[in-house]
């Protein structure tokens, strides 16, 4: 891949899907995908048909049984060769990418050799899963908990982190012994394709991974209803979680990892400046496409104005460009204009209501920017709890600021949301951080950083932020059945 560029590596992958360890061309119809920060479409999908999700099912069914008898060591090799295939190609998987997503190649090869890592780790934990023994009341009998993998999963993602988002679920089927069909967001199909190109060239078995691309309501929907399928594992918009939870046909095992509104408090023993490193790095990074993004921030008044100055002016420094022409731009265009239009309505929301504009509030100006879909990095402050901003995920480069006097007022206001996916904390004093670690109502409480997912903790959300886990022990559980095996061994009867 190394020496082409990402243009000549798409169009290999155009109208490709990935069945049964082979790339072949779809039969049905084309979905075109635009580079969001020119406007010109890049290349098409396949939008798979019954037939072809039919057929990746059947593949991923066939393959699970001989895949899930491989030792643990034969599947933690194969995942150790996956991790090396995309290191080594970390480059040119960040620049497809940036190419259907937006993200600056830097931060985008960051990714890659994320899910590169996440390959390292899981082959570990797939040789470290084992099951327990439980003591019995009657003498001559012991029970087993035995783990079996789940069988086929299908994997539905969105684009604002196309590798990460699809190989976590990835690397817990290939370590737990599941096979899986992965659905990519329509928008952002490439880089799905090209961990498929990876999974071949590491020798992954043949219908161990698929990959179908198509839209979400036909080819996602397909999989949910499909009784062949027997995990879903979603990531993506809470009403669409939802929709997957209420429209399952069969009883299944669902893992949702979906939105968020995620608060931030900077009390009054906070170190400001670290506070605002921290806001600026979690408020503006991948341009708030992120679902531990944070929303929205209250501020103990006497350090209200200074946070807001510092934060005002780490935004206005934050640069924006086209991120395949400008690898080390802080922000690149965002990934298509529904996220743009959301944050210009929550922007005009907060500005109706009598939010102060502190950073940003526009477009980066200038021809460069003309066809793409960019908008600087952006502060509103003196935000009311009936702001769009405060209230809803924005999903976009702008973050609410309100000030607040009692702590208990500020845990009040950050949990009264329908979500509960990731909060963060900036506090010196040792009491302020122990009450807001346990008042706050969420799966992830990051303290004094922004860093609020690691790869060997469980990572989830609460509320309507989803249901199971992701990372760490308990993500890759998720992969497996447990059976109860009661042994009359007779022993001591
Ligand atoms: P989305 O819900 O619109 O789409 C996600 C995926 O679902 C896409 O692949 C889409 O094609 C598919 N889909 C759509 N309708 C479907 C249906 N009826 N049946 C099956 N699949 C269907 O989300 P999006 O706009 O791509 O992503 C943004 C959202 O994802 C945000 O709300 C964000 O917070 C959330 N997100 C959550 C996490 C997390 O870990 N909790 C991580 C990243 C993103």
């Amino acid at each position: 891949m190394t020496n082409q560029t990402p243009y000549d590596l798409i169009s290999q992958m155009d109208g490709m899907l990935f069945i049964e360890g082979a790339f072949r061309k779809g039969g049905g119809g084309r979905l075109p995908v635009e580079n969001p920060a020119t406007g010109e479409i890049i290349g098409q999908i396949a939008a798979a048909t019954k037939a072809e999700v039919e057929e990746a099912v059947l593949a991923a069914r066939r393959a699970f049984r001989p895949w899930a008898r491989q030792l643990p060591k034969v599947r933690a090799a194969a995942l150790h060769r996956l991790g090396d295939a995309i290191a080594a190609d970390a480059l040119a998987m960040a620049r497809i990418m940036t190419a259907e997503q937006g993200k600056p190649v830097n931060e985008a090869k960051g990714e890659i050799l994320k899910l590169a890592e996440a390959c390292h780790f899981y082959a570990e934990e797939a040789t470290r899963v084992h099951g327990e023994i439980i003591p019995n009341e009657q003498p001559g009998f012991q029970s087993l908990v035995v783990r079996e993998p789940i069988g086929v999963v299908g994997a539905i993602t969105p684009w604002n982190y196309p590798a990460e988002l699809v190989g976590w679920k990835l690397c817990a089927s290939l370590a737990s012994g599941c096979t899986i069909v992965i659905k990519p967001a329509e928008i952002t199909p490439f880089t799905a394709l090209a961990i498929a190109a990876k999974c071949a060239e590491a020798g992954i078995p043949a219908g161990v991974v698929n990959v179908l691309t198509g839209k979400g309501s036909q080819v996602g929907q397909a999989l949910v209803e499909h009784p062949q399928v027997d995990k879903i594992a979603f990531t993506g918009s809470s009403a669409v979680g939802l929709h997957i939870q209420q429209s399952c046909p069969q009883v299944k095992r669902l893992s949702l990892e979906l939105g968020g509104n995620c608060p931030m408090v900077v009390t009054a023993s906070a170190d400001v400046a670290a506070a605002v490193k921290g806001a600026a790095r979690r408020s503006f990074r991948n341009c708030g496409q992120i679902c531990i993004a944070i929303n929205r921030i209250y501020v103990h008044r006497s350090v209200y104005e200074d946070f807001l100055t510092g934060l005002g002016r780490a935004a206005e420094a934050l640069s924006v460009h086209n991120g395949l022409e400008r690898p080390d731009a802080d922000l690149g265009a965002m990934a298509s204009g529904e996220p743009l239009a959301k944050t210009r309505a929550h922007l005009d929301d907060a500005l109706a209501r009598g939010a102060r504009l502190v950073a940003g509030g526009k477009a980066p100006e200038g021809a460069d920017y003309a066809k793409g879909h960019f908008f600087r990095p952006s502060v509103v402050a003196d935000c009311t709890h009936q702001m769009l901003v405060m209230t809803e995920e924005t999903f976009g480069p702008l973050v609410g600021v309100a000030v607040y006097d009692e702590l208990s007022e500020a845990i009040a206001l950050a949990n009264d949301t329908p979500y509960g996916l990731a909060s963060y904390v900036y506090a010196r004093d040792l009491t302020e951080i122990q009450t807001l670690s346990a008042g706050l109502d969420y799966g992830n409480v990051a303290i004094n950083n922004v860093d609020a997912g690691i790869m060997n903790a469980p990572y989830g959300g609460r509320k309507q932020s989803g249901v199971g886990y992701e990372h760490g022990r308990e993500g890759l559980l998720e992969y497996f059945n447990f059976k109860h095996v009661r042994l009359h061994h007779g022993v001591g009867a």
